[in-house]
Parts: C-alpha cells; structure tokens; sequence
C-alpha cells in the first residue's frame, strides 16, 4: 500500500470527551490488524507549543525523543501505541502562523495578500500531509483540538473540507466525537446535543463519516437509529463508546462495536485479519484482579488538576499491574506539607513520589517529603525537580550545609548543590531553550537501579535546565548518596541514589514520559516493588502485634 490514508477526529457539544482517547483506541486496533499508524493533534492556541503553559491551563507538557514539548494526549498515543511520536505530532496554531509568517517575511508568496484561506489552511494541510509523507504510515489519524463551533478551531474544520476533496473518499474520512446526555429526571438519554453539532459541521462543509457517542447508559436501537436519520449517516456509523472503568478497555469496547472494521471498510482496507490484541488483555487482567495493594503519594504543587500529573499517574497504572499490584495514588499538596504534619499527612505511605516542577512555591514542602522518606526508610522516587530537592535535603541535613540550595530558589546561597547548566547561561528566552528530550544515561552496575534497568545504557528524556553540580559530588558520595547514572558524553549526573536505603532514587530525567502499557518503566516498576515489600513488613508487624495481644487476653 503506498498511499496513507486519513482519519480526522472532530469533537462536538463539549470538550474533555476524550478524544486522545478514542483516536488512541482506533489506532490501536488498526495496529492490532497490521496497520502501521500514528496520531497528530492539532491544536486551536496561539502559543507555538504547550512549553510554555501553566499546567493549570491544559495539564502536563509532554515531551517527546525529539525534545518536542507537547500536549499531553500524545502520551496516550505512545502509550497506546508503543510506539514514539515526535514535534510533526503536534502542531499549534502559533506554529502555522509563525511558519507562515516567517514565509512572508522571506518573500516566498511573491507579493500575495496573505489570508486565512488559502495560506494558513495550506499550511495545516502541509502539517497533516508532512506526518504521513515523512514516515510513511499506512494512516494517519488527526485529532482536531477544541469543540466544533469554536472560532479558534475555523481554519482546522477548513482545512479538513478541503482535504476531504483533495483526498478522494475512501482516502479520508471524518470521525465526530459527541455527548448524548442522560436526564435523570424524565430517564431518558437526549440526541438533539448530538444533531446540533453535526448540522453545525455540515455548515462548515463536513458530512461526518462516523459519529461516536459518549454516553453513560447502553444507546438503544431507538436512539442509534434516531442519530443515524437526523445527522445522515449510516447506522452501522453510529458507535457507543460507553464509559469505562479504565481507559485501557476502550480499544476493547471499539472492536465491540467495531469501529475498527466500519473505518478499514470506509476506506477500502482490507479488514481479514484478526487483531492481535493478546497482550493487552493480559495487561488489562493483571490490571483488574491485583494480588497486594500500595499506597503511593504523589507530592507536588499542581495536584488539584490530576491531569498535570498524566504521564506520572499512568506509569503507576502500568507498573501497579506488572506486579499484580493495585497502586492507590494519593495526591498531597506540597503546600501543605510541613516539618509538624509529616506523620499525618506522609506517615500511612509505602512509597512517595515527589513530582517535578518549576519554581519556589511548595519546594520546602517537597524538601521534607524527602527528608521523611530518607530518615524513615520509605521507598522514594523524585523526578526532575523532586531529585533535586533530595539533593538539596541531603545537603541540608546530613552533610550540613546549611542553606544549601538550587540557584533556581535562590541565587546566593552559599552551597549551590543544583545549578544553572553551562549551556543554559545567557538564555533568557523560556520557550523551547531548555535542555529538551532523550540523552544517554550510563548506569553503574553496582547499583540498586541496575537492578530494574538490568542494562548499562538507557535513554531518558529530559526537561530541565538545573543540574546536579559536580564540585560537590565526593561529598555527597562520602556521606552516601552515591550517583549512579551519568550522561557519557557531558558528565551530567542523571541519577542519584541512597545504597543503605530501602530505595531512594532521585532522576533527573523523565521515566513517566516513557512507560507504555506493554513495556512499562523499569524505574516504576521496581519502586512499586520496593513499595510492596514495605507494604508487606508493615502488615507482618501488625498481625504479629495482634497475635501477642490475643496471647496476653488469653492468659
Ligand atoms: N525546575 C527544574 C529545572 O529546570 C526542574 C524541572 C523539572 O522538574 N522538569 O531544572
């Protein structure tokens, strides 16, 4: 097959329907077929990538290999997929604009007036096209940010009519996301939502192919047929997508409703060979009957919005079920954390994550997390900015440096522990100038870490421009937290470790951004085990102190 098809994916009615999530369940299944596929987002905003948001605004920055800092939906992809997306996966208004901007300033449209239609629409469908043409997927599936209707998605909803001529029918097809809303009061489920959006996409142009709906309650022959009449398309089009207990199950609720084959049928695909989805339904058992349970606690400063947490949540679900293991995640405010609650708030935990992040607010809080887990021997992990509070923690109170700091909390602190990288001095522009993407890490073979990685070379992604500063490294290895992984080529410590600890690992690079459901973080992976292990000692203690008390009633 030598030309790539495409799949658009609109969303209607409401936002947060989750369309990453259907568009990740479809690729997955046409994967499971033999397909070779991606997923593209597109979104509506005028920032060029998601660098440099609030994770208030949209959740967490992700970022890919290639050190594109982008939206967090291409986390599902990959970790849908298995497979690693890159910058063309994700484009932004602010990219279109400043691409075709800088075409305008070079004089490439030959003294054009340049306009929405045809020069930024180009541009999108140049972006839709680049993905598909550069590595030659069988299909491509573009996800259209926002809501149907919005002004910010016009050019998008455009730019996909036009491409549905370009491409001919059976190339392309159009996928509507909507909500059909259940009434409590009269018990019924409402279709009219759904028929207001696709008439608002039919004057736009657009005839959806095939209409999804989000639905809390199984959609009767009634009201599948009722959609089918009045957005004019066919019944077999018209799929449930109920909600679910784990996202993971939505490829499996697809192929019930056979998304897969009415989508390889609409676009003249062979459907004959079965999907392949063996793996991921051991994932999904291990997932549901876990053996033990965690209790982990996740400490950082955005935790009201658990979506700026995905990655590192999500990695947790994949190594909580490569243990057999439920991981209850209990997100804490390192706000709220201070030297007197440690034992209420941190004290009932078997393992504490202590999250990356940006800037001063919560760090002291993120400080005593580390201080509790070292001096209680509980299983650490911290990620980016949680390293290098353990750093700073391990400064402070054990080798006495007092006010030892990052210079990103304060400029003159007399033991600057964590630094400025050299490359990163003289930028002052923030967006996309941090150190961004994979870089090799050598990991020491006498390690705790080696251990979960059981290799010397891995690849991590970074997103950071603070670094553990070297002058005081034989310090620090002289009072026992060792570096145990360190980028060959630049000497940048990436690992940190505490060898007479249960386990405490501080990285400085991203693990979340790359566990997938089929390969999940070795780094995960073996916190959860060390938090099991914690887990069990402490309910050995328990029954032991039960069977004396019942010892001392008997005599
Ligand atoms: N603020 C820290 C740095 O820039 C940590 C970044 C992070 O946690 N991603 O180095």
């Amino acid at each position: 097959m030598n030309t790539t098809k495409y799949i658009f994916v609109t969303g209607g009615v409401t936002s947060s329907l989750g369309k990453g999530i259907i568009s990740a369940s479809l690729a997955k299944l046409l994967q499971a077929r033999g397909y070779t596929v991606t997923i593209q987002k597109l979104d509506p905003y005028i920032n060029v990538d998601p660098g440099t948001l609030n994770p208030y605004e949209h959740g967490e920055c992700y970022v890919t290999n290639d050190g594109a800092e982008t939206d967090l939906d291409l986390g599902h992809y990959e970790r849908f997929l298995n497979t690693p997306t890159s910058q063309e996966n994700n484009v932004t208004t602010g990219r279109i604009y400043q691409s075709v901007i800088e075409k305008e300033r070079r004089g490439d449209y030959l003294g054009k007036t340049v306009q929405v239609i045809p020069h930024i629409t180009d541009e999108i469908k140049n972006s839709i096209r680049l993905v598909g043409k550069k590595y030659n997927y069988n299909i491509v599936i573009t996800e259209i940010g926002g809501t149907v209707g919005d002004i910010e998605s016009l050019p998008y909803i455009e730019s996909v009519r036009q491409l549905k001529w370009d491409l001919g029918p059976s190339n392309c097809l159009v996928i509507h996301l909507t909500l059909v809303p259940y009434l409590p009061t009269s018990g019924e489920l409402k279709t009219k939502p759904t028929q207001h959006s696709v008439k608002m996409l039919q004057e736009a142009g657009i005839q959806p192919d095939v209409l999804v709906l989000r639905t809390q309650k199984k959609l009767s022959d009634d009201i599948r047929n009722k959609v089918a009449l009045f957005c004019n398309v066919q019944i077999s089009s018209v799929i449930e997508s109920i909600d679910a207990s784990t996202i993971y199950e939505v490829p499996l609720l697809m192929q019930d409703e056979k998304l897969d084959e009415t989508v390889l049928h609409k676009l003249n695909l062979p459907a004959n060979q079965k999907p392949d989805l063996g793996p991921w339904k051991e994932f999904l058992k291990r997932l549901k009957s876990p053996k033990e349970t965690v209790r982990i606690g996740l400490v950082g400063k955005y935790v009201e919005l658990h979506d700026a947490y995905k990655s590192i949540s999500e990695s947790f679900t994949h190594a909580g079920a490569a243990n057999e293991c439920k991981v209850e995640l209990e997100y804490i405010h390192s706000e709220q954390i201070n030297e007197k609650n440690t034992v209420e708030k941190l004290g009932y935990l078997d393992g504490m994550l202590v999250a990356p992040g940006f800037g001063s607010r919560g760090i002291e809080g993120k400080i005593i997390t580390a201080k509790y887990a070292r001096e209680h021997n509980i299983p650490f992990l911290g990620i980016c900015l949680g390293m290098q509070c353990a750093v700073v923690e391990f400064a402070r109170n054990v080798l006495g440096f007092a006010k030892a700091n990052s210079t990103e909390m304060n400029r003159r602190t007399p033991y600057p522990v964590i630094d400025l990288m050299e490359e990163q001095k003289g930028i002052t522009a923030k967006g996309g100038t941090m150190r961004l993407g994979a870089y090799p890490c050598r990991i020491d073979k006498n390690s705790r870490i080696y251990q979960a990685y059981k290799t010397e070379l891995v690849n991590e992604r970074h997103r950071h421009r603070y670094e553990f500063n070297n002058k005081y490294l034989k310090d620090f290895e002289a009072a026992g937290m060792k570096a145990v992984g360190i980028n060959p080529d630049t000497n940048l410590v990436e690992i940190m470790e505490i060898p007479e600890h249960r386990w405490f690992v501080g990285v400085q690079f991203h693990p979340e951004y790359r566990s997938t459901v089929l390969q999940p973080h070795p780094v995960f992976v073996d916190f959860i085990k060390a938090a099991m292990g914690l887990a069990r000692k402490k309910q050995k203690t328990i029954k032991q102190k039960e069977i004396k008390e019942t010892e001392k009633n008997l005599n």
